[in-house]
């Protein structure tokens, strides 16, 4: 069996060339173009039309530069190399492109194809070893581009084949080595999942309990494709998500309105926090579909009627709601107009925290627009309006390993800062966060940025 290092992404280039198999300059050029990318660890995929190499495009994410003739098909050839170029800025803005051309040519190359691409090769001027060397070099700047910024910097980080002498204690995977049962489970899982379980020791990767490093710019990161102020990534699920939420942002005897449909974690959420649950009823059909909270349940006279009705709100309690919490989408798929629900909702409590552990997607499709809590653009997210919380099972219906969560944020009124929100994080999360999780969620967060994720 020959040994194949499984922490290496490969390098691949999509090599479109109509000439080919010619026996012309041109097509002796690309050969030996291709020979010497192969011979530096490139694997060139060859396509001869331009059909055949759209259907590659959408096949095979791992193609990591592309070559495109600009002569394929003399006729027509700006509409076939257009379509070519279209399909790869379809699922990337990043991926580099050149195309191969003549100094002849060159002239008849049109802007539209100049901005969707990167770079030219003359392939009869230049020596293949030359232009094989640029191509690597904008594979290699691809590459260092396109991971986000917890996941490249685990990856960098295990590259450096440093011993581990942090916890956990299978110390990269070596504990497992020394019995039969434990080899089952390290060749089971495979070496990285073990190299990459690292701690908060390694000061490389930063920290989740203080969002430093690259954990924190990954942060940042997620807030940015997301359309939060910030984000905290969670590696144990909406239901720490909601509890830190809760944790932070009410105490004991503070009156707080429920979705009576809500997770167990915002009941777990509200014992520990010593508030007071105002249940807020959905609608359940004949079909037993549950939702919506009816918007004349939300109005200002129902929440405060609701609340004067409330036998758990007893003397001496103050009847002002501080935190609002709505499962958006339900169980069953439905989904508020959030717009309507801060104008509504937002007219008597100053934070609404909406329960997306099912609804993670919904910003990177249009038909959800004004229905989920992140809507519209962080910057137009003002003081006037309530302060937004959101908490997503990345695990749920986007890409992620089980566990992984992101609170989301937009400050409004009654701000929670951070300094004193990340009190009630530290309290929920553990101080061994899995670095698997946190990766998956970054990874998450980069498979919906850009133009692949858009339907
Ligand atoms: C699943 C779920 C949660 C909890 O999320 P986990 O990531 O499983 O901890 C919270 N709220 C709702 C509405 C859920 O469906």
């Amino acid at each position: 069996m020959t040994y194949k290092p499984q922490r290496r992404l490969g390098m691949k280039a999509l090599l479109i060339h109509e000439e080919l198999s010619a026996k012309t300059a041109a097509g002796r050029a690309v050969r030996e173009l291709a020979e010497v990318l192969e011979g530096r660890q490139v694997e060139v995929i060859l396509a001869q039309s331009a059909l055949d190499a759209i259907a590659i495009i959408h096949s095979d994410p791992m193609v990591q530069c592309v070559l495109l003739d600009w002569d394929l098909n003399l006729d027509d050839s700006h509409e076939i190399a257009m379509s070519v170029l279209d399909a790869v800025r379809e699922r990337s803005e990043a991926v580099p492109i050149f195309l191969l051309a003549d100094r002849s040519s060159a002239a008849t190359i049109a802007l539209d194809a100049m901005q969707k691409s990167d770079d030219f090769i003359w392939l009869l001027e230049d020596t293949s070893v030359f232009i094989g060397g640029r191509i690597i070099a904008a594979i290699q700047r691809y590459r260092d581009e396109v991971l986000p910024p917890m996941f490249g910097a685990l990856v960098r980080f295990s590259q450096v084949y440093e011993y581990s002498w942090h916890t956990p204690g299978h110390t990269g995977g070596t504990a497992f080595l020394k019995s039969t049962v434990g080899r089952a489970f390290f060749d089971f899982f495979g070496e990285n999942l073990f190299r990459s379980d690292l701690s908060i020791s390694v000061g490389e990767l930063g920290s989740l309990l203080d969002h430093s490093g690259p954990i924190g710019a990954s942060e940042v990161y997620a807030a940015r494709v997301f359309g939060a102020h910030r984000t905290y990534h969670v590696t144990n699920g909406s239901s720490t998500s909601n509890r830190v939420i809760l944790m932070a942002s009410v105490t004991r005897g503070q009156v707080t309105l429920c979705d009576r449909n809500c997770h167990k974690s915002v009941e777990h959420a509200m014992t520990m926090s010593g508030a007071i649950p105002t249940y807020l009823l959905p609608l359940r059909n004949h079909y037993g579909l549950i939702g919506p909270i009816p918007p004349q349940h939300l109005t200002v006279e129902a929440i405060r009627e609701s609340i004067v009705n409330n036998p758990l709100v007893s003397e001496g309690i103050d009847p002002t709601p501080m935190h609002a919490i709505v499962t958006n989408s339900t169980y069953d798929g439905l989904c508020y107009n959030v717009s309507r629900v801060e104008e509504l909702l937002g007219a008597s409590v100053d934070r609404l925290h909406f329960d997306e552990a099912w609804f993670g997607y919904a910003r990177f499709n249009p038909i959800y627009r004004e229905r989920f809590a992140m809507h519209g653009e962080p910057a137009d997210h003002g003081p006037n309006r309530p302060t937004v919380f959101a908490t997503q099972s990345t695990h749920k219906l986007l890409a992620a390993l089980s566990q992984a969560s992101m609170i989301h944020i937009r400050d409004g009124r009654r701000p929670i800062d951070h300094a004193r929100f990340n009190e009630s994080f530290m309290m929920h999360a553990s101080t061994s966060p899995n670095y698997a999780i946190i990766a998956s969620n970054d990874v998450s967060a980069a498979m919906m940025d850009g133009p692949a994720a858009r339907p």
